[in-house]
C-alpha cells in the first residue's frame, strides 16, 4: 500500500471554467480538483500538469491543442454541457483521449428558454415591464400592439434533441413547424434544404444547431432578407452561427422585425448597437441555467468521470468518440 496522502492519491482533475459549487463539492470528494490553475497560477500549473488525468469544464470552455499538449497524462475531457465546439476533439483523438458531454438532460430547459424568448420578442414582454416601471403607462397610455405567436409559422434550424423539444412545445401553441438540418428526418414537419429557403416560409426562425466551423455565419444577410420585415430570429445555439454584424444591420434597417438572443459572437461582450435596439430581447446565455437542470448536467459530467476512473464504459461520449 502506498503511504501517499489522500489528496495526492486521488486523480487530479483540472477545471477549466468556474464550476457551480455543487459540482465542485462532488468533484472534491473523489478527485484532487485544480480549479482554473492554468489561468490563475502558471507556475503551480506547470508543476501539477504532469499528474492531471482529466479536464472538466462547460459548453463554452476552451480546451484547445495548446492546453492538451501541456497535459501528458490526460485521459479524458468531461464537458458539463451538450455543445463542445471549443474542445479540439481531433487533437484529443490523436492521443485517444475521449471527450464526453451532457446531452438530453437539458433538452426541456433549453426548449423552454427558446419558447420564452419567442414569446418575449413577439409580445414585447421585457419592453412591457420597462413601460410600467418607467411610468409610461400613466403618461402615454396603452403600449403599441404586439404580435401574436400562437398559430404562427415556426422554422427550426437544427431539428436535433433540443430542436425536437422546441417543436413539441410549439405544437401546443398551434404553430406550424418546418425545419432544416443536415439530414432530412422521419418527421411530419416540412423540410427545407437550406436556412434561407426555410426563413422565406416562416414568421419565427429559431436557431439550435451546434457552433463551430461548419455552422459559422449560417444565418447571414441573405437568410435575414428571406425572413423579412415581419420575421423574428431567435438564437439559442451559439453566437458564431449568426453573422452578428449582418443581424445588427438587418435590425436597424427593419429587414427583420426583431430578434431574441441568448448567445453572442464575443460573449460576455454584447455590441452596444444591439443593446440600443428596442426590437431585440437579450439574455446572458441562460438556455440551460436553472438549479434543477444544472444539477442534472453536473451529475452526468461527474458520472462520466467516475465511469472512466472505475474502468467502466463512458455514459455519453461525443459522437466523434463513440
Ligand atoms: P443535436 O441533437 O446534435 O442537434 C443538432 C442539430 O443541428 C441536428 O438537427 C443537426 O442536423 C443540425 N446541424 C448540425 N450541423 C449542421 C449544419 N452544418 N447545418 C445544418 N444543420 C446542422 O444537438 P442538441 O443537443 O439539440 O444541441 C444543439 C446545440 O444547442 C448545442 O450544440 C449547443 O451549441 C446549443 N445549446 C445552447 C444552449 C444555450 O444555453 N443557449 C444550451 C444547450 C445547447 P442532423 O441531425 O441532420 O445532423
Amino acid at each position: 500500500m502506498s503511504a501517499a496522502p489522500t489528496s495526492t492519491s486521488k486523480p487530479a482533475v483540472l477545471a477549466v471554467m468556474k464550476l457551480p459549487p455543487f459540482y465542485i463539492e462532488k468533484l472534491q470528494q473523489s478527485f484532487e480538483l485544480l480549479d482554473r490553475l492554468h489561468q490563475t497560477d502558471p507556475q503551480a500549473f506547470a508543476q501539477a500538469a504532469p499528474r492531471i488525468r482529466a479536464v472538466t469544464g462547460g459548453g463554452e470552455s476552451l480546451v484547445d491543442r495548446a492546453l492538451l499538449a501541456q497535459l501528458p497524462a490526460l485521459e479524458m475531457v468531461s464537458i458539463m454541457g451538450v455543445g463542445y465546439d471549443k474542445v479540439d476533439v481531433a487533437a484529443a483523438l490523436e492521443r485517444r483521449i475521449p471527450v464526453t458531454h451532457t446531452p438530453d438532460v437539458l433538452n426541456d430547459e433549453v426548449a423552454d428558454t427558446a419558447i420564452g424568448l419567442m414569446l418575449s420578442v413577439a409580445k414585447k414582454l421585457p419592453q412591457a415591464d420597462r413601460y410600467v416601471r418607467d411610468g409610461r403607462w400613466e403618461t402615454q397610455g396603452a403600449m403599441p400592439l404586439s404580435r401574436k405567436m400562437s398559430g404562427a409559422r415556426l422554422g427550426i434550424v437544427g431539428l436535433g434533441r433540443i430542436g425536437q423539444a422546441i417543436a413539441k412545445r410549439a405544437e401546443a401553441f398551434g404553430m406550424s413547424i418546418a425545419y432544416t438540418s443536415r439530414n432530412r428526418k422521419d418527421v411530419k414537419h416540412a423540410y427545407f434544404p437550406s436556412a434561407a429557403e426555410l426563413a422565406a416560409q416562416v414568421d419565427f426562425l429559431v436557431v439550435i444547431t451546434p457552433g463551430g466551423a461548419a455552422t459559422r455565419h449560417m444565418i447571414n444577410a441573405e437568410v435575414l432578407r428571406a425572413l423579412g420585415p415581419q420575421g423574428y430570429l431567435v438564437n439559442v445555439a451559439r453566437g458564431s452561427v449568426v453573422d452578428e454584424a449582418a443581424l445588427i444591420d438587418a435590425l436597424q434597417k427593419g429587414v427583420i422585425a426583431g430578434a431574441a438572443l441568448d448567445v453572442f459572437e464575443n460573449e460576455p461582450r454584447v455590441p452596444q448597437a444591439l443593446r440600443e435596439l428596442d426590437n431585440v430581447v437579450l439574455a446572458p446565455h441562460i438556455g440551460s441555467a436553472t438549479v434543477q437542470t444544472r444539477h442534472a448536467m453536473a451529475a452526468l459530467a461527474f458520472d462520466n468521470l467516475a465511469a472512466h476512473f472505475a474502468g467502466q464504459p463512458l455514459l455519453t461520449p461525443v459522437p466523434e468518440c463513440r
